[in-house]
């Protein structure tokens, strides 16, 4: 694979995953088409050697892994939620001439990157069907139905010294001028275009907003790209594309995980139990189950912040990744991220021998920084992990940038992984 059919397919993956539920539809389409037989938690496993398989939980979390026995899993993880802004219950507010939405923010979002961008709204809505059984669906609207726009500068002055927002009240997407909008009405229609037509009582629904805007390259020589939920479904894909490049007789896991932006602590979280369920019916004697994890590392793959070139004192000078230098091996001595000397050896040892580059980033000592999902899997698994990433600017912006090589380069040094 060439980084240009890399990045195309990443560039519509980006598009087609507006919510952790449409990234892992997409991502379980990808197992289909790479041989994945699919498995139901509810269900009996009788797994065989030499065949791969997958499953969800919650739809939004997803779990691949080869099978031949061998315990010396490399185990790639990630997360498929991003920051958004979460449609509450009974959203409709009719006033002052517009229709608005009210809305919940999720995760750590930059709120004010989320002004006077065309919206529209996806996600999951749950119904019960003629034949009184609950059921549910995935809706994305994909044109833009909504916006937030700014209070222009003329009515706050000190607009450009001094805003600050209100997550109640200032940052309310309005949808219509028109008294007449009605929310079931509105979410049926979108419930017939994906092909469900009996209806009879709509639920309850998981549904957020984004920026329709695709992901594009930018810069004089496509140096970058440009997209929303760059953080994290971008080692979403390398995950997925490395379990799929690599031979079914290698020992090799991805999963992607629900709830990283907003601590892990669910069912589909990496604070919950769907991995350790999973490997425990691979591994169903406990002896051989813990043979396996002391034996298998954990990537744990999530963006890193790059220095930014008009920021340059929020970053350690040694410690400070560069677009397109490479992906970035994260430490924290407070175990924030899980990585340590052995684990980021490994890793050093893997990319040297392929010929390509790694940094490391270590936040100022003076300043906190962010988690991942690594030190969570670490703690409740007891596997030897590394936190790495691609190099990022504008973390948990509606438009997040990184490099237009990184993610190809760590994509060939996962694969190249169970090699070493
Ligand atoms: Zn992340």
């Amino acid at each position: 694979m060439t980084q240009e059919n890399f990045n195309e397919g990443l560039l519509g993956f980006l598009d087609a995953s507006p919510t952790p539920f449409h990234a892992t539809q997409n991502m379980a389409g990808m197992f289909e088409n790479a041989g994945f037989i699919k498995l139901y938690e509810e269900q009996r496993w009788e797994l065989e050697p030499g065949k791969k398989y997958y499953l969800t939980r919650n739809d939004s979390s997803i779990i691949a892994f080869t099978y031949s026995g061998e315990k010396n899993y490399v185990m790639v993880g990630a997360h498929t939620d991003s920051p958004n802004l979460k449609v509450k219950p009974n959203p409709v507010i009719k006033e002052h001439g517009a229709v608005k939405f009210g809305v919940e923010p999720y995760g750590g979002l930059l709120l004010n990157t989320w002004f006077d961008r065309d919206l529209s709204l996806a996600g999951r809505v749950s119904y019960l069907d003629s034949n009184n059984i609950i059921k549910d669906a995935l809706i994305d609207v994909k044109k833009p139905i909504a916006i937030i726009p700014s209070l222009a500068i003329h009515l706050d002055d000190k607009a450009n010294q001094e805003r600050s927002i209100n997550a109640q009240s200032d940052i309310l997407p309005i949808l219509s001028t028109s008294d007449d909008f009605n929310f079931e009405q509105f979410l049926k229609e979108q419930l017939k275009i994906s092909g469900v037509d009996e209806v009879k009582e709509l639920y309850a629904n998981d549904l957020n907003f984004y920026d329709v805007q695709n992901a594009s390259f930018v810069g004089l020589n496509d140096d970058f790209i440009a997209s929303a939920r760059i953080d994290n479904l971008i080692s979403c894909y390398v995950g997925m594309l490395s379990i799929c490049s690599i031979d079914e007789s290698k020992p090799m896991l991805f999963i992607a995980n629900d709830h990283e932006e907003v601590g892990s602590s669910s069912t589909s979280g990496a604070g919950g139990s769907f991995l350790e369920n999973t490997l425990h019916r691979v591994f169903d004697d406990y002896e051989e189950f813990v043979q396996m994890i002391r034996s298998s590392i954990m990537i744990s793959a999530d963006n890193a912040h790059a220095i930014h070139p008009n920021y340059p004192s929020k970053h350690d000078a040694n410690h400070a990744p560069h677009i397109n230098k490479g992906s970035v091996i994260k430490i924290n001595a407070s175990q924030r991220y899980a990585s340590n000397s052995k684990t980021i050896s490994r890793f050093m040892n893997v990319a040297s021998s392929i010929d390509e580059p790694f940094q490391t980033f270590v936040t100022r000592s003076d300043m906190g920084c962010g988690s991942t999902i690594g030190p969570i899997t670490a703690t409740r698994l007891g596997i030897e992990t590394l936190d790495i990433g691609v190099p990022t600017f504008a973390m948990h912006s509606i438009r997040e940038l990184c490099g237009s090589k990184d993610a190809y380069s760590l994509y060939k040094i996962i694969v190249s992984f169970n090699d070493s």
